[in-house]
């Protein structure tokens, strides 16, 4: 603690002082203290007083007084800002957006910033406290609007936002009830973002309902939503995922062009009138898979009958076992068209994991591409799979009699290095198989897959 109020006393102050006595215009002051002494704080008080008195029109402050806990804030001096803040008389005509994030505010402010901010288009209002109940509404203007508070925000009981010319909308609550939320007039909104709110299946549909323009949807972390229905005329691009328990996922787009799904669990998806290839995303959450994990992911790739692409994202995998004969007498759902199988690792992969789980996916589709992106950790994968598609190893056939292992569709592969031109590598790829594990290990590789259906 000597250290720090040495650093505030002599450092900070003196530079501070030296600055104003030498009549120097400060534009900008940042300052950055993980510690600060309380018994100091009121200079820091001293310094927002004097640089803004001096011209300073930018002020970045990280300032606590505990170390490595975000408790204890330093407060701002309420005297410094009431002068400047928007709760004056003035008119800000001209002012068309306004980004206000991590403030205190008081519903009298926002009343304030509607009447005297009357051609605001563009209103963030993001990690703030202090409000029971945000209201917006006499923005003749307003065109895109976000809403979202700190997750240990438990103060705020409502949202009530009437904006007629609305086109955007973003929200982040994830304390506030559902019933809490009231829109009115968004009949023109195109793009809506609901992230953690406690909405449920009804009041989404009834939402939905009301926007018949909706042209982009996102609804991430919502976890009361079992039974999702999105029947949206003009959707054209939809992105679902996060946290979420939901069971069933129906689809009912014409317009669709671009669909990702993105979680760990995997709903039964059901598409009506989509006419696109899909991008879906899934994060295993179990770090050991099955072979009834692959029967169950080859149901879910079933749900559209349209070619999709289908990215996997591996966090952790510690053991995979896939043995055919473990699937019993079960249905075998039918194949279904992937077009690309992307895999991604966030950690290393042993090889005596990687083998069952591209035995497991290679049966539970038939890509026509399977792509590795750039990542330092696709070492084993690439050798295996050259290993397994491009020959170099003699492969073992399955033993079951009743389903068939992917070999037996299988007519041959092809290697490309993404980013490269095949041209520039002496003989091609495909001689590079033995060293290419190593050679490609910071470049993205694709295999292209020959099927016999
Ligand atoms: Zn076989």
């Amino acid at each position: 603690m000597e250290q720090v109020r040495e650093f505030m006393i002599n450092v900070v102050d003196k530079s501070v002082q030296r600055l104003i006595q030498n009549n120097l215009k400060i534009e900008s002051f940042s300052l950055t203290m993980p510690i600060a002494d309380p018994n100091l704080i009121w200079l820091v008080d001293r310094w927002m007083e004097l640089v803004l008195n001096y011209g300073a029109r930018e002020i970045v402050l990280s300032v606590s007084t505990h170390p490595h806990t975000s408790k204890t804030h330093y407060i701002l001096p309420q005297t410094i800002f009431r002068v400047k803040s928007l709760s004056t008389s003035s008119k800000f005509c001209s002012l068309q957006k306004l980004y206000l994030s991590k403030v205190y505010i008081s519903e009298n402010i926002i009343q304030d910033i509607i009447r005297n901010c009357p051609n605001i288009t563009d209103f963030h209002l993001w990690n703030f406290l202090g409000l029971k109940a945000v209201r917006i509404s006499n923005l003749d203007k307003l065109e895109y609007l976000s809403v979202g508070v700190l997750e240990c925000n438990r103060e705020l009981e409502t949202v009530h936002i009437d904006a007629v010319k609305l086109q955007g909308f973003r929200t982040y609550m994830p304390n506030l009830p559902a019933y809490g939320i009231s829109f009115t007039s968004f009949c023109n909104l195109k793009q809506l973002s609901l992230n953690k709110c406690q909405i449920t299946d009804d009041i989404l549909h009834l939402h939905l309902s009301k926007f018949p323009l909706l042209e982009r949807l996102q609804i991430f972390n919502c976890h009361m939503l079992r039974r999702v229905r999105i029947f949206a005329q003009r959707l054209r691009c939809l992105r679902l995922g996060g946290f979420t328990m939901a069971e069933v996922i129906e689809i009912d787009c014409p317009t669709l062009s671009s669909f990702v799904y993105s979680a760990s669990s995997t709903p039964v998806l059901i598409s009506k009138n989509v006419p696109f290839a899909m991008d879906i995303e899934h994060r295993p959450p179990r770090c050991e898979l099955i072979s009834s994990w692959f029967l169950e992911l080859r149901e879910d790739l079933r749900f559209s009958y349209q070619s999709k692409n289908f990215a996997l994202k591996f966090v952790k995998l510690a053991q995979v076992s896939f043995d055919l004969e473990e699937l019993g007498d079960v249905q075998i759902p039918p194949l279904s068209e992937v077009d690309d199988l992307e895999i991604t690792w966030t950690a290393m992969i042993e090889s005596l994991v990687c083998e069952p789980l591209m035995d497991g996916l290679l049966w539970c589709c038939h890509p026509r591409t399977i792509s590795l992106p750039s990542n330092v950790y696709q070492y084993n994968c690439i050798k295996l799979l050259c290993e397994k598609l491009l020959g170099t190893k003699t492969p073992t056939c399955c033993n079951s009699t009743r389903i068939r292992c992917w070999r037996h569709d299988f007519k041959g592969a092809k290697i490309e290095i993404l980013g490269e031109v095949e041209g520039e590598w002496p003989h091609g790829w495909n001689h590079l198989v033995d060293p290419l594990p190593a050679l490609a290990k910071d470049r993205g590789v694709r295999f292209q897959l020959e099927w016999d259906y």
